[in-house]
């Protein structure tokens, strides 16, 4: 089955100072995020946390060996050329990322024109061809959820997003479902909300990619997720985990969420 997954995405945060204690303490107190006591080999959680791409190969030095692993907060879909400013996937391979986010809603909505989901599909098939692992993210907005077109959207964004992407590929996948609304807001999905969303999501993998496929495809939340409200939403039964923006910036309090997954899921 599935193992729940919770990243730390940093934005546009942090110092390679700020950013390297934070690591040093959550990879130095594992009990803070697995109170049953460091030393288990497989953690109940995965955890990552996606740093600015500057800070992404010193801090692998510090994360090797440790339970947390690394992840980018975006990449390019070509391998190499003239694209000034951009990153490969290779390159991220390269520097040790085990995860990429693709299609955050700031690089969707906010970032420049957008990116459009023929561009989010390319950077999903380059991630998986150079053995990373994407973190898809998907998501209304507001006035689409408030006419009703929450699913109608999530169905567009999967199916565009994923053209073309085979059941094997899929299997590598993580989902983030990550109403925009409620990204940054404070303002997170009610548990209801968001189990209606990862269960819609799920039934169209399944209907994509085969039942057996759909059940081992993590489908993370994000949104305002706090230690306050991690457990009333990773209790429910599609939500595998978290992307934490605001609250992975402290060790502690992305330490609480990790360790609220667990709890929720009855792994610790
Ligand atoms: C995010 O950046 O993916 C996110 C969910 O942010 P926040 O937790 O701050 O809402």
């Amino acid at each position: 089955m599935r193992k729940p997954f919770v990243a730390g995405n940093w934005k546009m945060n942090l110092t390679l100072a700020s950013g390297g204690k934070l690591v040093d303490e959550l990879v130095n107190r594992p009990e803070a995020c697995f109170p049953g006591g460091p030393g288990k080999a497989e953690p109940p959680v995965k955890v990552a946390v996606c740093p600015p791409y500057p800070y992404l190969l010193p801090l692998k030095g510090r994360l090797d060996g440790s339970f947390v692993g690394l992840g980018a907060q975006n990449m390019y879909s070509e391998p190499s050329g003239a694209f000034t400013g951009e990153v490969s996937a290779e390159m991220l391979k390269d520097v040790g990322c085990t995860y990429v986010i693709i299609g955050h809603s700031e690089c969707r909505h906010t970032i420049g024109r957008g990116e459009p989901d023929s561009l989010l599909n390319a950077k999903l098939k380059a991630a998986l061809g150079a053995g990373l692992e994407p973190i898809f993210c998907i998501g209304e907005k507001i006035e689409q959820r408030d006419a009703g077109e929450t699913a109608n959207v999530l169905e567009q964004q999967l199916r565009a997003g994923l053209a073309g992407i085979d059941a094997e590929g899929a299997a590598k996948l993580v989902i983030a479902y990550e109403p925009v609304w409620a990204i940054g807001t404070g303002r997170n999905a009610t548990p209801d909300q968001a189990q209606e969303s990862h269960k819609f999501t799920r039934s169209l993998l399944g209907e994509l990619y085969g039942q057996q496929v759909a059940s081992v495809i993590p489908i993370q939340y994000g949104g305002s997720v706090k230690p306050e409200n991690a457990g009333e939403l990773m209790v429910q039964p599609d939500v595998d985990g978290a992307l934490v923006g605001g609250a992975s910036l402290k060790a502690d309090s992305f330490a609480a969420i990790v360790a609220a997954t667990a709890r929720a899921k009855k792994l610790a």
